[in-house]
């Protein structure tokens, strides 16, 4: 571990005055006080990987200054929720940011001049949420799936049902029933008042929500009732259906809906990749290799990027004129300014999101990385680099 010791104070040995850098905490909140253990063991690591070098130098007082402001955060623990916390402190800027993450990340400390955003980026595209609704034609209950870990959102019930109301009370209740008797079921659209209600509970949820499908679960029936009568965008993003019994429960759902996920995503990757073979083939509209892809999303011609499964393509930053480049480059080539390396695939992850470029991780598991000939990464895109000499084909369009 001595390496990754020496790459992270690295910025500081290369400009012992430079205090304008961030320290970027990621912590495991799953382990009670382990994050204090692992900075410990971390100041000691750095200091023997950076010697006198950095005890003498102006930024370790940043340092310290830095990691006092994130332990302060971490112990704190403002979101008893949260199985990880992301903190970003610069003294010297005034920076104090801290992100609780749903999800567990390892603890992880990074000194760079901007925030190190990689694990909190791939997971916003690798691990999107999704909408789930179990319903019949008198019951309800929304949930959200995080990979794999399904939780009630909110219940619904037919007022005119013979029931208890009940709602608002996930954790307390656990009921299991199965779908009313078909004699019951109401199999008109127009005659299912109460599905009416499912679908615009779904759309509302869907608006505040972050997701990346919908999936739908019931007798089927009532499945194809409900489809006739949500919007057709959202229809349009349903994942899977399957049928399931009633259950308020949310660990009930979690086969069913990985395996839902799961055939949905391999189903998309193979359209995707069928796609980029095809464009391959054509010589037409792909950006291969970290440097096409920068320059795509630079320029706006980006539409969608596809990232393998390399995490680290090395990348630079010019910073006089701004530019970012996929290759470590020392000086860049439109300004002649000096370049600082930075890790390509998360400017890419960056600049996709600012752009709203949709982003593509194909990691499926027991398969090769099928962007390895191309540098890691592509991008399909509407045009081709306007100083690109004319394409051999006379298919493209500019
Ligand atoms: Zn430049």
């Amino acid at each position: 571990m001595m390496l990754m010791a020496r790459q992270q104070v690295e910025i500081l040995l290369d400009s012992p005055h430079q205090r304008d850098y961030v320290v970027s905490a990621y912590a495991d909140m799953t382990v009670q006080d382990g994050f204090n253990r692992y900075v410990d063991r971390y100041l000691k690591n750095q200091a023997r990987a950076a010697g006198e070098a950095l005890a003498a130098a102006e930024a370790r007082k940043d340092l310290d200054a830095n990691l006092a402001v994130i332990l302060e955060v971490v112990q704190a623990r403002h979101d008893p929720a949260a199985r990880g916390l992301a903190v970003f402190s610069s003294v010297a800027r005034g920076l104090r940011h801290v992100i609780p993450l749903e999800f567990p990340v390892e603890n992880h400390l990074v000194l760079d001049e901007e925030p190190f955003l990689l694990p909190i980026l791939e997971h916003w595209y690798g691990e999107p949420s999704y909408l789930i609704a179990l319903f019949n034609s008198n019951e309800a209950h929304l949930f959200e799936a995080h990979p794999s870990r399904p939780e009630l959102l909110r219940d619904l019930q037919r007022a005119d049902a013979d029931q208890e109301f009940q709602r608002d009370k996930p954790q307390f209740t656990y009921k299991k029933r199965f779908a009313a008797t078909p004699h019951e079921r109401l199999h008109d659209a127009k005659d299912a008042p109460f599905l009416r209600e499912v679908a615009d509970a779904l759309a509302e949820q869907w608006k505040d929500g972050r997701y990346a499908g919908l999936i739908l679960l019931g007798q089927s029936q009532d499945i194809g009732a409900l489809r006739k009568l949500i919007r057709k965008d959202l229809d349009a993003r349903v994942v899977g259906e399957a049928p399931h019994a009633m259950t308020t429960r949310p660990d009930a759902l979690t086969g069913d809906v990985s395996r839902l996920v799961n055939d949905w995503r391999a189903e998309r990757e193979r359209q995707i990749l069928a796609e980029l073979n095809e464009r391959w083939k054509r010589d037409h509209l792909v950006a291969n290799g970290a440097t096409e892809v920068l320059d795509a999303l630079q320029q706006g011609r980006a539409v969608q990027v596809l990232i393998g499964t390399r995490q680290d393509i090395p990348g630079a930053h010019c910073m006089d004129c701004g530019y970012r480049f996929g290759a470590p480059v020392g000086v860049c080539p439109y300004c002649e300014g000096r370049c600082r390396r930075v890790n390509a695939v998360q400017d890419i992850l960056r600049l996709a999101m600012r752009h709203q470029i949709p982003v593509e991780l194909l990691r499926l598991p027991a398969r090769s990385d099928p962007l390895e000939p191309a540098g890691g990464v592509v991008a399909m895109v509407r045009a081709s680099a306007n100083w690109a000499n004319a394409p051999k084909g006379a298919a493209e369009v500019v």
